[in-house]
């Protein structure tokens, strides 16, 4: 029997782009709107509509209900170590965090901190995500990251990452595990266009199962030689998975024009960081339909860059979202990336402006901006704009819904804007993941999600005990 949600009176900011003009939404927002979920999907949105006699209702009076915001980047299986480098700069990261306490994580706590990791972005709201997985020694690693991810039930893409630190090879080639992974866990992956294409498994939600794709987390030009990327892209394009590096922070100058060298890029490479690119660069990615994610607290708190690259991307019609990165030295929520997005676009384009003496009225960029870079851009960004990222009937129900009654909410103009000035993850009352609650009334809830705690403090004690 099919189950049935109503989420009634809420107000509602869809970013709906179904007539796909580009000039905004289709279905806007819907203020004290309704919005029907049956099975996995979104049936309905309006005013007023009825609940069946077996409809379960949630009372959304006083919230704001939105998309699952859309993470496109984290080291999930950091889960168990947030806040363990909170002042190190990106050199002082790599020894601590990716040659350091990486190799002192199990498999097992490679799958406690990525189900916990999965858990602090369900609780924030988060409802998709870009994990891109580097701390894979072996495939028993690989393994452990994918199941922790799966089990959480949130949606997205697993980037398989690596090599694992302890090889011998100073430069070794991306791990070949990747394609066992991609033929066990994702066999309809690399049939299709090459960009996330292929679910995993056989589609049963109650795992999470179905909700995930794989990708590529390549080290990219700035971290391995010429020719061993030319082979690691020519591996991610054999697999036809979609492809996801770093580039652009300070200290890693002309990735992108090595790629334009030897002919690699394309719309199937998502760039992360991409501060420090010249503008040559940028119009490259625009030109050849690759996308941005936009890391403001890793950019600014870890060096590895000035200005985020929100402004230089939405000017050139990049498809953009935004990442969390490294819960070691930022926060767990993108509510807090919007808000650093924004200041820092700001103050970039105050900086040029005053320079002039040129006081203005206004400014460009509005925090609904921010709210469409961490739904619908996400979506675009993974691939996966087709199920997720708006509420759109016929979409997944991924639905977050934020309770706008306390002090800092209340507000008097646009809720939006509220939410983007003020909304932490306490705010988050309730989680749908393809319509199952992943978080309600303010509490994780879900098979796992009573565990995920336990084995995340477990995790803590080892590597506290091997680090000693
Ligand atoms: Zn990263």
């Amino acid at each position: 029997m099919s189950k049935e949600i109503l989420i009634t009176g809420g107000h509602v900011v869809t970013l709906d782009d179904t007539l796909g003009d580009g000039l905004g939404d289709a279905l806007g927002d819907v203020p004290g709107g309704d919005v029907r979920v049956r099975d996995c999907v979104i049936t309905q949105i309006g005013v007023g509509l009825r609940p069946g006699p077996d409809t379960e209702v949630v009372d959304a009076r006083g919230r704001l209900v939105v998309p699952g915001l859309i993470d496109t980047h984290r080291h999930v299986w950091q889960g168990a170590i947030a806040g363990f480098t909170p002042q190190m700069t990106g050199y002082g990261y790599g020894p601590a965090v990716l040659t350091g306490i990486s190799l002192d994580h199990t498999a097992a706590d490679i799958y406690a901190g990525t189900l916990w990791g999965a858990m602090q972005a369900l609780d924030a709201g988060i409802t998709t995500i870009g994990d891109w997985a580097h701390a894979l020694q072996s495939a028993d690693h690989a393994d452990a990251n994918l199941r922790g991810l799966r089990e959480s039930g949130i949606r997205g893409l697993f980037f398989y990452g690596g090599p694992g630190p302890a090889d011998d090879d100073p430069n070794p080639p991306h791990p070949l595990d990747a394609r066992r992974m991609r033929d066990e866990h994702f066999p309809g992956s690399g049939s299709g266009s090459g960009s996330g294409s292929g679910n995993s498994g056989t589609g049963n939600s109650a795992t999470g199962t179905g909700r995930l794709r794989m990708g590529m987390a390549l080290r990219g030009p700035c971290f391995t030689s010429p020719e061993r990327n030319r082979q690691d892209f020519a591996f991610a394009r054999e697999l036809g998975l979609p492809i996801s590096i770093h580039v652009g922070m300070a200290g890693t100058a002309d990735a992108v024009t090595a790629l334009r060298r030897d002919g690699l890029l394309g719309p199937d490479v998502n760039y992360i960081h991409a501060n420090q690119l010249t503008d040559e660069e940028m119009d490259l990615i625009a030109a050849s339909g690759g996308t941005v994610t936009i890391t403001p607290s890793t950019d600014m708190l870890m060096q590895f860059g000035t200005y985020p690259a929100t402004g230089r991307a939405l000017e050139r019609d990049i498809v953009s979202g935004l990442g969390v990165d490294t819960v070691c030295s930022a926060g767990t929520d993108l509510f807090s990336e919007m808000r650093l997005a924004l200041a820092a676009e700001r103050s970039r384009a105050n900086a040029e402006s005053l320079a002039r003496n040129d006081l203005v009225h206004e400014v460009a960029l509005h925090q609904r901006d921010m709210l469409r870079l961490a739904t619908l851009g996400g979506a675009q960004v993974l691939g996966l704009a087709d199920e997720t990222g708006s509420l759109t009937p016929g979409k997944q129900a991924d639905i977050t819904i934020v309770d706008l009654r306390s002090p800092h909410l209340d507000g008097f103009g646009d809720p939006v804007a509220m939410l983007v000035l003020g909304a932490g993850p306490a705010d988050v009352e309730t989680v749908l993941v393809g319509g199952e609650f992943a978080k309600r009334d303010g509490t994780l809830v879900g098979t796992h999600a009573a565990k995920a705690r336990d084995l995340m403090h477990e995790t803590q004690d080892r590597l506290r005990a091997a680090i000693r």
